[in-house]
């Protein structure tokens, strides 16, 4: 059986999960779904970023211990999927024995391959970004990204020398050995790959919250480097039987903002522990919420739960990720949501299955051939939801489906069967069939409303509907 290993960023345990990060998330476990539709043995693994300066201040002020903090937090994340059906393999969390155990294995094989040395850093650090910044992207001196104030830190460091790697890296991401999708993520990695780029810190030296780095004890292990590692010490390497059997990483969904750390610090890492790189690198762009960038001064920060009590889970992973193409940055119309909903599920996918089904109960099922124009559509509709699907485009993937839907409607509208009982089972069997293979094409996409209705028409089929019985797939709001 083939694997397939895909993996999302796991979360900074600093704040509650909003729409953002549910968006990777549902967007990786459609691609997990798929897959195992496919037949593929598939590890999907997501998980929170537990250490690290901002977290230890964050805790503090809440009056409680680090760990305590972020058992609250990495809690609402995992809470957070089960109600969204997420069907992860684990969840990584990177104050557990496990990943503290895996990194400093992974250390050691860079200590080894005499890629770390001691060095001092002098430099601008955002607490918010957990990164150095440099003086020329302050806005009024702040970081744009969080509206902090840096801090100007001097201090020992060991780096790591990624100077000897960027040749080897440059190769694999320009032969695709290494693939960057989209192409345009992958253009803005080689430019950055032929800038001078500076060796990294992997320790850090006045930060409590972490991991202390092996060969210096007063040193902890820079959270990005902890980080990044949950994608190996999630298969628990460097022994386990889940790492021989799942890595390399198929794909890593992540988002454009963290682009540079796994497409360069990343494979470096790997490469100099010897580790075989990640496969493809799905880099997907960021939203803003009504025009703006979603922060919580604004206030427009979206609560996924909010969506998931109106619309049900099944409909908010449908809303998030039919919005605009992940290739791109986009922005979500809060106010848009509502009528999407009635478009594209009350009004299109539910009120199609509602006909199909009532036209089934109403005439007798006979065996008969197909129409082979319904045929045609189908095949077709399957040929490019595939092809999209295989490049991770979820949202055209989608589009493809929605062809196929309003094409079912207009057939039913052109047809009206029930006026011509000669081709009455003809029709009625292609339109089952186009059914049968829509529910096939969004089980990845809405899972528990797609196994409803396939379940329906299966009873239905084999007579054993009850005459009050009703599918109610997608009620209006
Ligand atoms: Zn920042």
């Amino acid at each position: 059986m083939n694997k397939f290993y895909i993996t999302t960023p796991i979360y900074y345990a600093s704040g509650e999960p909003h729409i953002g990060h549910a968006f990777a998330v549902i967007f990786a476990d459609v691609i997990a779904r798929y897959k195992r539709q496919k037949g593929f043995d598939v590890f999907f693994l997501t998980g929170t970023d537990e250490h690290g300066s901002k977290i230890a201040e964050k805790a503090k002020a809440a009056g409680k211990n680090p760990q305590e903090y972020v058992d609250e937090i990495s809690k609402l994340y995992a809470d957070l999927w089960k109600s969204l059906q997420i069907q992860n393999s684990d969840f990584i969390r990177t104050t557990s024995e496990k990943h503290k155990a895996g990194v400093e294995k992974f250390i050691e094989k860079l200590w080894q391959a005499g890629d770390i040395y001691q060095g001092e850093y002098e430099g601008l650090y955002c607490a918010g970004c957990e990164n150095f910044i440099l003086e020329k992207d302050l806005a009024n001196g702040l970081c744009p990204d969080h509206l902090l104030k840096p801090e100007l830190v001097k201090e020992k460091n060991y780096f790591f020398n990624l100077k000897k790697y960027i040749p080897f890296i440059k190769e694999k991401i320009g032969n695709n050995e290494l693939k960057i999708i989209p192409e345009s993520r992958k253009n803005e990695i080689l430019n950055i790959l032929s800038a001078n780029l500076p060796d990294f810190s992997v320790t850090r030296e006045k930060v409590q919250w972490g991991i202390p780095f092996p060969y210096e004890k007063e040193q902890i292990i820079y959270v990005w480097a902890d980080a990044l590692t949950n994608y190996l010490s999630g298969l628990d390497f460097p022994d386990g039987e889940k790492f021989k059997k799942y890595w390399p990483a198929d794909a890593h969904i992540i988002g454009a903002d963290i682009n540079k750390f796994h497409s360069i610090y990343w494979p470096a890492l790997l490469m100099s522990a010897g580790i075989a790189l990640p496969r493809k690198i799905f880099v997907h762009g960021l939203f803003t919420v009504n025009g703006q960038k979603m922060s919580k001064t604004l206030g427009n920060v979206i609560d996924p739960k909010v969506l998931i009590e109106k619309f049900g889970p099944d409909a908010t992973r449908y809303l998030l990720l039919s919005q605009f193409p992940a290739f791109e940055h986009g922005d979500i119309n809060e106010n848009g949501f509502m009528e999407k909903y009635n478009a594209d599920l009350a009004n299109g996918v539910g009120n199609l299955f509602g006909r199909v089904f009532a036209m089934a109960r109403r005439f007798e099922i006979k065996e008969s051939g197909l129409d082979n124009e319904v045929v045609k559509i189908i095949n077709e509709t399957k040929e490019k939801y595939e092809k999209w699907m295989e490049n991770f485009q979820l949202f055209e993937a989608l589009k493809e489906v929605f062809v196929l839907v309003k094409f079912l409607d207009k057939y039913i509208n052109e047809k009206q069967p029930w006026k011509s009982p000669e081709n009455l089972p003809q029709i009625l069997n292609s339109l089952l069939s186009g059914v049968e293979e829509i529910i096939v094409l969004l089980s990845p996409f809405m899972p528990q409303k797609m196994e409803a209705a396939n379940d329906f028409l299966n009873r239905l089929k084999s007579g054993k509907i009850q005459p009050d019985e009703k599918l109610g797939l997608f009620p209006r709001v």
